[in-house]
């Protein structure tokens, strides 16, 4: 009896599993058709200063416009376009569509503000980053200020002396860099005091529990004042409530970024929050 359920279980199993890789297969074809269509489009999420309430930047979010799916969340095909290195001419896009942006903006005569684009540790690990960065500046006339890249603490820990070279390049083309989900990783903070690096990020899980959980409050406040210390700008994701923005502008964080004030919005909304 335990072996035909285990058999039975076995061709349960191997059914889900051929099913998985087919889907994986599908999804990965139309993944990589859709970048040669470029079925894709970036929103943008306010950042502001908690003090003034300003919009002092912009995220660049991606979506794909699925005619199979409709709007797509990058949770659900980020990962596998890193797994299979489509993140490098999908990285590449949204770069060169987000400074076209940010230069269009300024030219249209809004105040400017720097732009953030999200790069995966794929991108970097590639190795011409910078000239890919000081190509895209060139060919859309976007100054290197008004572009800021996010990465993650896992830049930190792989490969140290790459990185730290990669980043002290990218800085030097007067470009600034963010490190995103701050607190989520393994980062050693020896490395954040060497670390070229202007802003820290703390990662929305902290900021979700900070009215409820006394831990997640104590480990804002620990981030910001390291980031203080260390004179770097400290921006918290994930702001949904009143209570979460009064706690951190009490507590010293420079920025925001969340639904409290925008959720990431197309283009043509987003310069309407630029108008007001
Ligand atoms: P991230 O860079 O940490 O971006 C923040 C995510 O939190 C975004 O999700 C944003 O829409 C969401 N968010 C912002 N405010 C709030 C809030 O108040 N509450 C909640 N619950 N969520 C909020 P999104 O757009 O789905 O992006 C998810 C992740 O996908 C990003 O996390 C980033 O890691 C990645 N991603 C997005 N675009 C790109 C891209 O162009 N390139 C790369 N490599 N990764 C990207
Ligand atoms: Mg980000
Ligand atoms: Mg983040
Ligand atoms: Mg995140």
């Amino acid at each position: 009896k335990a072996k035909e359920l285990g058999r039975n279980n076995f061709q349960y199993f191997s059914a889900e599993m051929n099913s998985s890789v087919t889907d994986r297969l599908e999804l990965l074809n139309r993944l990589r058709q859709a970048i040669t269509n470029e079925d894709f489009v970036l929103h943008y999420q306010p950042k502001v200063s908690l003090a003034s309430h300003q919009i002092i930047g912009a995220e660049a979010l991606v979506r794909w416009n699925s005619a199979h799916s409709g709007m797509v969340s990058p949770a659900s095909f980020i990962p596998l376009a890193e797994e299979t290195g489509l993140i490098i001419p999908l990285g590449e896009w949204v770069l060169r569509t987000a400074c076209r942006q940010n230069r269009a903006w300024q030219d249209a005569g809004y105040p400017p503000i720097p732009i953030s684009v999200n790069l995966s540790p794929r991108q970097l690990a590639r190795g011409d980053i910078v000239e890919m960065v000081e190509r895209i500046l060139t060919e859309t006339g976007l100054e290197a200020q008004y572009l800021e890249l996010e990465i993650t603490e896992s830049v930190m820990t792989t490969d140290v002396e790459k990185s730290f070279a990669l980043l002290t390049r990218l800085r030097s083309l007067g470009v600034k860099i963010s490190l995103d989900d701050f607190g989520t990783g393994y980062s050693s903070l020896s490395y954040l005091k060497r670390f070229p690096v202007d802003t820290l990020k703390i990662d929305q899980s902290f900021v979700r529990d900070i009215a409820t959980d006394q831990d997640s409050a104590a480990i804002v406040k620990a981030i910001i004042s390291l980031g203080r210390n260390l004179n770097l700008t400290v921006l918290a994701e994930g702001i949904e409530t009143e209570d979460q923005f009064q706690f951190l502008l009490a507590n010293g964080c420079d920025e925001g970024q969340g639904y409290l004030m925008s959720k990431p919005v197309p283009n043509k909304n987003f310069v309407d929050l630029l108008t007001q």
